[in-house]
This record gives structure tokens, sequence and C-alpha cells, in this order.
């Protein structure tokens, strides 16, 4: 086991942004223990009121659409342009089952993982989507804690993950490949629909016109839905990660809307009702835990699977005989 220290001591080392503390943090935060856990909501609880001061970024886009690559240069030059300390989280529900991360292999953002303002987390192993979704939620404010203002969490844009990302950040942002059917590649409505920003990659070499082309096109298919809650209208731009273009573009767009919700309110109020949203989720999740941890529940549930399975027992009926033992 790691060695642990106070709850005083991470707090200290964190608020220092001694880079060592926060990853030991974190990975208490990710510890199934309940005594890590218990240390970790302290350390949590101390830091909170230093929290809440970063630009928090949601990246998606389909594996080969360049999210990498992206990150890599559009993070440095937040870094180098912009004067941001960045930290790079991911929520990759596939990594259960690789027992790695899509931000565990070395060779990804190698320059980006070396610099100093720069803090990249692989998404944690071995957990449910939920688990990681609450794990990435207290990273963030570890990592607000330490100083980092920009905070990108990434996320493989093929399921339920991308709500889990839209939920606990400000600014959401979609990579999509031009040219590629065309038929958004894959990427369902509902993702769309959650972008503040589309950004068309790989617009380079005989690659631009289609970039151009696919930006039309998203623009007009963007016009086509109701205003959001924000105000907002989701712009769509192109840029190459390869040539470093286009990446302060995204950055003006990010900035402007930052502004544009700070002043109507959005900003402050979309944060209040994640924070509900959390609330909620944590207590579900816990209950969950808990009532699934009971040895009782434990020894009846696999044969209630199976006469529920077959037909033997109602699932209703079931459950509410699961739920007394509890
Ligand atoms: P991810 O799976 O979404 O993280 O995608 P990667 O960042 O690993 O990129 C997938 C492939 O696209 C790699 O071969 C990259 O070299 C290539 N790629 C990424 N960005 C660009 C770009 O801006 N221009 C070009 N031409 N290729 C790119």
């Amino acid at each position: 086991m790691a060695k642990r220290f106070s709850a005083e001591t991470y707090v200290a080392g964190i608020l220092a942004g001694d880079r060592m503390m926060l990853s030991r943090a974190i990975t208490l935060v990710e510890s199934r223990l309940a005594s890590d856990q218990e240390l970790a909501q302290q350390v949590i609880n101390q830091v909170l009121p230093h929290t809440g001061n970063s630009f928090r970024i949601g990246i998606t886009g389909v594996p080969g659409v360049g999210k990498s690559t992206f990150i890599e240069a559009f993070g440095n030059y937040l870094i180098e342009q912009q004067d941001k300390k960045l930290a790079v989280l991911a929520i990759d529900p596939t990594s259960q089952r690789t027992g790695g991360s899509i931000l565990g292999d070395k060779t990804r953002m190698e320059s980006l993982s070396h610099h100093p303002h720069a803090f990249i987390r692989p998404s944690p192993a071995g957990k449910s989507l939920g688990g990681v979704t609450k794990s990435t939620r207290e990273t963030i404010l570890l990592c607000e804690a330490a100083g980092y203002d920009a905070i990108f969490v990434e996320t493989v844009g093929v399921g339920q993950s991308e709500t889990a990302v839209h939920g606990m950040v400000d600014f959401f942002l979609l990579l999509m490949l031009a040219g590629a059917g065309d038929e958004l590649q894959g990427i369902k409505r509902g993702i769309m629909e959650m972008a503040d920003a589309i950004a068309i990659t790989k617009a380079d070499s005989n690659n631009q016109l289609k970039a151009k082309a696919a930006k039309a096109e998203y623009q007009n298919a963007l016009h086509l839905y109701p205003l959001p809650a924000s105000g907002w209208l989701p712009r769509v731009s192109v840029c190459s990660a390869l040539k470093e273009t286009g990446l302060e573009q995204i950055w003006q767009t990010m900035a402007d809307y930052l502004e544009h919700t700070q002043q109507n309110g959005f900003f402050e109020q979309k944060r209040r009702e994640q924070n509900l949203q959390w609330l909620f989720e944590t207590i579900r999740q816990s209950l969950e835990e808990k009532f699934y941890a009971q040895p009782g529940v434990q020894q009846a549930l696999p044969d209630i699977m199976r006469q529920v399975k077959e037909g033997e027992q109602s699932a209703f009926a079931a459950a509410a005989a699961l739920l007394r033992l509890s």
C-alpha cells in the first residue's frame, strides 16, 4: 500500500503546487479502500475553498479524430501563449478492459507530459463509468486547488461518457473529421447538441477544402437546433494540430463563451446545477454500493437473478425481497 500522510500534509502539498502530493491525493480519491476514501474526503473538504477557479473544458471525438494530437498542440498553445497551467484528465470506460488507459500510452502527449505547467493524469483503471466519473470530478477539485486554471477532460465520443463529462465541465468541444462519410461519423445527435463548439480536425494539405466545406455544413446543421439555455450559438472552426493552425481561434471561441456566460449568469447557474446533480449522484451511488455490500444481499442475489431470468419471479417482487434483506 502506498504511504499515507495526514490530510493536512496532502492539503499543504497540493496548495503549494507539489505535483507528487497532488498525484498521491488523486490515488486516494481513486482507491476503493474505505480508509483511503475517508482520508480523501477530508482532503477534498479542506481544499474546497481553493477550488472552482479553473475553466473546465470537455473534449470529445471518435477514436482517430486526432484528440491526443490536438490536446498536445492546443495544450502547449494555452501554456505558452495564454500563460495557463493545464491539467488533462480522461474519462475512459474502455480502460477497464485494457487495464490501462487512453492516456496511459507514454507516446501520447509526449511534449505536454514533460511540461512543468502541465499535469496529465490517466483515467483510473478498473472502475465503472460511475466510479470513473466520481474520481474525475474530485480530481478536478484537487487540480484546481493545486493552481491548474485550465482543465481538459477527454473522452472517446462513442457513448454515455460524454453525458458524464458534460455534467462536469463549463465548455464542451467536439472534434470532427471532414469528409469521413459526412453522416456525422457515428457521433450521436445528442452529442452534437451538447457541443458549445465543433472543431474540424486535420485541416491541412489536401484536406483543407474538405474541412472548410464540413465547417459550413456543421454550422448550418447547428442553426437548426433551438438556441440552448446558455444563449450561446455553438461555433464551428477548422484546425490542424499537426500544423498548429486554428488553435488561436478555438481559444477565442472559448474565451468569448466564458465572457458571454459569465455576463448572463449561465456560467454560475450551470455550476450550481452540476453541484446539485453531483450531490444526488453521489447519494445514489453510495446507497447502491452499501446495498450490494450487504452479506444477505450478496448471498441471495445469484438465486434471485436466476429466478428473474427464468421468469419464476417478477423483477419487482424480487427487488422488493432483496430490499427487505438490506
Ligand atoms: P485520437 O485517437 O483521437 O487520440 O487520435 P490521434 O491524436 O492519435 O490521431 C490519429 C491519427 O491522426 C494519427 O496518425 C495522427 O498523426 C493523425 N493526426 C492527428 N492530428 C492531425 C492533424 O492535424 N493533421 C493530420 N494530417 N493528421 C493528424
